[in-house]
């Protein structure tokens, strides 16, 4: 079976005390690592010192995003042998904020998963539709061009150990989120591009997130669908006490 995954993205949020008091209030409290992976992408800044202060419980610290090159002229980024020089686990790649606002194409995000599985870093691949989309029937095909183009060129073995989130673009922070229903339905869809891709086991082995105004009121409902691993979690990932909710509902 495949274990939850609860990833909190802190976006730009938290002053770096605040991030260091979170890590405190939650680290002695995680639930076993063997029910529910518990993560928490920071902003950049805070990661080496989030891993440091982190290190010694189950809590895994992953990056909200990161450029494909190893080093070069590319002011203001950060390179994935950098996330991995201060042992970064996870990062999010292709999160839609990120797509809008920072151009972030499907080619460059292909791109950073391979950068990031070089390194040892479980990328997690964001993908979801516009209201404009949903309404005119698309979602599907959507979710699975940006699933096609971001894993294109991988093997079955790497897509295994990846993780992929499926956010409706119009349920983050907007306090609206898709139905249980229909979240399950377009992660189910997911995983069927997966299956047409590589192969059953590899579909089967894949975990998908759903992302969206996902809060302690709704998890329980989101994660008893077949196809739906854990969560992407934006606002509800910032208090201690709603994070560590999320995780126990896993
Ligand atoms: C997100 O940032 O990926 C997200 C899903 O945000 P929220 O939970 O606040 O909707």
């Amino acid at each position: 079976m495949r274990k939850p995954i609860i990833a909190g993205n802190w976006k730009m949020y938290k002053t770096f005390e605040e991030a260091i008091q979170f890590v405190d209030a939650v680290q002695d409290k995680l639930p076993s690592n063997d029910k529910v992976d518990a993560v928490v992408c920071a902003p950049a800044l805070y990661l080496p010192t989030l891993v440091q202060v982190a290190s010694e419980s189950e809590l895994a610290i992953g990056a909200q995003t990161m450029h494909y090159e190893n080093e070069g002229a590319f002011t203001g980024e950060i390179s994935p042998a950098q996330l991995a020089s201060v042992e970064v686990d996870y990062v999010i790649l292709g999160h839609s904020e990120r797509r809008e606002y920072y151009n972030e194409t499907d080619e460059a995000i292909n791109k950073k998963v391979a950068a990031a599985l070089a390194h040892n870093i479980v990328p997690i691949i964001c993908c979801g539709e516009t209201l404009e989309e949903r309404e005119a029937g698309t979602t599907e095909q959507k979710v699975a061009r940006q699933i096609t183009a971001a894993l294109a060129g991988f093997e079955a073995q790497e897509v295994e150990h990846m993780v992929i989130a499926y956010e409706p673009i119009w349920a983050i922070g907007t306090g609206k989120t898709a139905t249980a229903e229909d979240a399950n339905q377009v992660c189910g869809a997911i995983r069927a591009v997966v299956q047409k891709l590589y192969n059953a086991e590899t579909a089967d082995a894949v975990r998908i997130q759903y992302g969206g105004s996902v809060k302690p009121e709704n998890i329980q409902e989101l994660l008893s669908k077949e196809h739906i691993d854990g969560a992407l979690v934006g606002g509800a990932s910032l208090q201690p006490e709603s994070y560590l909710t999320l995780l126990e509902a896993a």
